[in-house]
């Protein structure tokens, strides 16, 4: 599988595009300012649709392309806990970069915990992993072995607790049981920053210790 990083404006929120061999289509995972503009050329090159977009959690930088992306024929995946914050982005004005406008979202499959996403060729494992915001996921493809966590972890560190919903314990449980539990050859593609490993952040993250 290919997959194509984006970093976006304004607080530098990585999208993934995923494409899978054999297909025409691709999934997207979190949807940034300027997601659909940014994978559009990549797309057009690929002669693919985009057919989904999973959001790792509802926080307005992951999810502000969403209702661009779903205009244009994605369907959009997202935790049912998070759902006040994607249909009703601007509950979250306090909290964004001040001046910007975000649009609702509808949402129109809500994952389950442990639930296999088979999607366009791939099998996603969709694992809920609390702490940075109630709705956070994974999506874990054991082929491929990687995982997109979101902000639940990043190389060396981990996402904030401090926002609406945040909670330090129940984040340092879901990296524990959800995170470290997986492959340590797991390639971790997180929502800021540069991919890392399960083993590196096991062995090195100074946030939780594996
Ligand atoms: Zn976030």
């Amino acid at each position: 599988m290919q997959i194509a990083t984006y970093e976006l404006p304004p607080v530098g929120t990585n999208a993934y595009l995923l494409l899978p061999p054999n297909r025409a289509e691709a999934v997207l995972v979190d949807a940034p300012f300027g997601a659909l503009k940014a994978i559009s050329p990549q797309l057009k090159k690929a002669n693919r649709r985009l057919a989904a977009v999973l959001l790792t959690h509802g926080h307005w930088d992951h999810i502000a392309s969403a209702a661009e992306c779903q205009a244009a024929g994605a369907a959009i995946y997202a935790h049912p806990d998070d759902r006040e914050w994607i249909e009703n982005p601007m509950m979250q004005a306090d909290f964004m970069v001040p001046g910007l406008e975000i649009d609702p979202v509808r949402i129109d499959n809500f994952l389950q915990p442990r639930q296999i996403l088979e999607i366009v060729g791939l099998s996603l494992e969709v694992r809920h992993v609390p702490g940075h915001a109630p709705g956070s996921v994974l999506f874990y493809d054991r082929v491929a072995k990687v995982a997109f966590v979101g902000d639940a972890i990043f190389a060396g560190s981990v996402g904030r607790t401090d926002l609406p919903g945040g909670d330090w314990e129940q984040l340092e449980n879901s990296i524990r049981t959800q995170i470290y539990t997986l492959p340590g050859d797991t390639v971790l593609y997180p929502g800021h920053g540069p991919a890392t490993t399960v083993a590196a952040e096991r062995a090195t993250n100074k946030f939780v210790r594996g």
